[in-house]
């Protein structure tokens, strides 16, 4: 086995069926993992398994239900037979100054990004326990610098990375290994709709990136296979930015 090489582990990817988390996906399942994916949206869920082919599989469920991210644990051990990987990446934003927000908006936010977060990893410890494993957390930009349009989303990003801290320290003698990823500016679905609704934001992550463009999820896929794999057994409690250089940059 090669420090990079999956072949034999079984990662669960929360809203692994399409943006970031498919992106993160196929990297696993290029580098030999079985991977089951987990989001909402069943006919996502049913191309994304197509998309990682060989041994991926799907569940339906809604994250911000303690029992559907249970489920999905459970998914991952009932198919594959052993859980070695957790990928958090689900996640939603809601845009609006921060006096506008209703305390069910900020709820849902903090529900799904960071709540569903610590129960999927309180569900997947004793199964990585017996042989150790890896858990990715993904934060944001946010994680480190603050929005105006975002407060709640900047909230549960902060509370990623810190969470990721903890974890980290309580399980390291597990050989378990938790470290957040900050994803820079990401073409996806989710900043679709941060472009249409924050006026001049895409010429400002442009200008501000020094690789002068937006990622896009293929970007994620690397870091996904080094935090996944023994190349990274030393490495906890982290929060790296995949960003093209954006956090670098005043
Ligand atoms: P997308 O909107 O493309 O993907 C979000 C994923 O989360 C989907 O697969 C969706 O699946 C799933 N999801 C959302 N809510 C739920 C829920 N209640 N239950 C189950 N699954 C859910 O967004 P991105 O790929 O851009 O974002 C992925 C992660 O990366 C998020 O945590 C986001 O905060 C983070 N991020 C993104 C950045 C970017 O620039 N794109 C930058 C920094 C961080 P389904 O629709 O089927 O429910």
């Amino acid at each position: 086995m090669t420090a990079f090489d999956l072949t034999g582990k079984v990662a669960l990817v929360t809203g692994g069926n399409g943006g970031i988390g498919l992106g993160m996906a196929k990297g696993l399942a290029d580098a030999g993992a079985a991977v089951m994916v987990a989001g909402r949206d069943a006919d996502k869920n049913h191309r994304a398994v197509e998309v990682l082919g060989g041994s991926a599989a799907a569940i339906a469920v809604d994250m911000a239900e303690e029992s559907g991210c249970r489920a999905a644990v459970e998914a991952a051990v009932r198919n594959f037979g052993r859980l070695d990987i957790l990928v958090n990446n689900a996640g939603i934003n809601i845009r609006k100054a921060p006096q506008d927000y209703s305390l069910a908006e900020w709820h849902s936010v903090l529900n799904i990004n960071l709540t569903s977060l610590f129960v999927c990893c309180q569900a997947a410890y004793p199964h990585l326990r017996p042989r150790g494993g890896k858990i990715i957390n993904i934060g944001s930009m946010m994680s480190i610098f603050g929005a105006s349009f975002a407060a709640p989303y900047g909230a549960s990003k902060g509370g990623v990375v810190q969470l990721t801290k903890s974890l980290a320290t309580a399980w390291g003698s597990d050989n378990i290994q938790v470290n957040a990823v900050l994803p820079g500016w990401i073409d996806t679905e989710l900043t679709k709709g941060a472009r249409q609704q924050v006026s001049g934001l895409h010429e400002k992550v442009l200008a501000r990136t020094p690789s002068a463009r937006w990622g896009v999820p293929e970007d994620l896929a690397g870091i996904a296979v080094f935090l996944a794999a023994p190349a990274s057994d030393f490495i906890t409690g982290t929060a790296i930015p995949v960003d093209g250089g954006y956090s670098a940059q005043g």
